[in-house]
């Protein structure tokens, strides 16, 4: 399992759209997950605004291809591997990060009883021991600097429960509790540390599960998703992984200086209830 960090070719052609200036130019961003779903829109959105964007996936063919497209970095990383995730190779990782995304993550769906520990551990590294390596190595420059963005991706799940997603649930909730204390200890240096915490999001993984139950029930997607998926929710449909993206653009921009140990649902109102 390769940790090395790829650095794709800068600015070809096609790149060269990318290279824009915006609210975070100058800035460099480490996104993590970025190949697929939410973590490839907020890769997008914080490269259209500027930033210098490493993608970092366990998809390193996707990571390296979003990375060139983009005109920024790749890292194939295995952040279950946590045994290979050295000081070194994070810091190298993390060299000059004014904004980290933790957004990695994986779902197993099972009662207690039956969940296995060897997932229940591999979801709690994932999201949460990986986030906090990240954070750990990211930390020292970000002070030197006065500057820093984390910004970890959660779940309406990191702040109410769900049956059969023990680990998930313990991860998330986790992961907000992190998120804080990196909130507290970072606000004196000028580094900021928030949750965006999404209800159902149109991903690869979702769209699958659609699709799946409407063929189960014999119904419309559109039935699916009001009847069965978002009944909480006020506004009965998917949220966008963009609208997810472009509220992490925010949060890593200025504007969101004094946003600091909070987390934000994008959840159509589903946690309101
Ligand atoms: P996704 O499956 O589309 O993307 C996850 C990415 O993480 C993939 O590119 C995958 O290769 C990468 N990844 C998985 N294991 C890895 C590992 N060991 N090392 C490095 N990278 C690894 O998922 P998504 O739906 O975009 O979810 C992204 C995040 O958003 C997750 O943390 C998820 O819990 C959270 N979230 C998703 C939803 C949703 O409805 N999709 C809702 C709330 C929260």
């Amino acid at each position: 399992m390769t940790q090395a960090l790829a650095h794709a070719p800068r600015a070809s052609a096609d790149t060269e759209t990318w290279a824009r200036t915006g609210p975070l130019t100058g800035k460099r961003a480490l996104v993590t997950g970025g190949a697929s779903g939410i973590g490839a829109a907020v890769a997008r959105s914080l490269a259209e605004r500027g930033a210098h964007v490493v993608v970092a996936d366990i998809d390193g063919a996707g990571a390296a291809a979003l990375a060139d497209e983009l005109g920024g970095s790749s890292w194939t990383v295995d952040l279950l591997d946590t045994a290979s995730l050295t000081d070194d190779i994070l810091a190298e990782a993390v060299d000059g990060v004014d904004i980290l995304v933790n957004n990695a993550g994986i779902q197993r769906i099972n009662p207690i009883q039956d969940f296995d520990p060897v997932d229940f551990r591999r979801i709690i590294t994932l999201m949460l021991e990986a986030p906090f390596l990240l954070i750990r190595a990211a930390l020292p420059k970000m002070y030197e600097n006065g500057f820093g963005r984390i910004i970890n991706i959660t779940s309406v799940h990191g702040i109410r429960a769900s049956p059969f997603k023990s680990a998930y649930v313990s991860a998330k909730h986790g992961l907000e509790g992190l998120s804080k204390v990196t909130a507290l200890e970072g606000g004196e240096h000028g580094v900021t540390s928030n949750c965006v915490s999404p209800g159902y999001v149109r991903t690869p993984l979702v769209e699958k599960q659609l699709a799946e139950q409407a063929a189960v029930h014999g119904i419309p997607e559109a039935e699916v998703l009001s009847r069965i998926m978002l009944t909480e929710s006020a506004i009965k449909r998917l949220v966008e992984p963009e609208e997810v993206a472009s509220l992490v653009a925010w949060l890593a921009s200025e504007d969101a200086a004094m946003v600091t140990g909070s987390s934000y649902t994008m959840d159509g109102g589903w946690s309101a209830r």
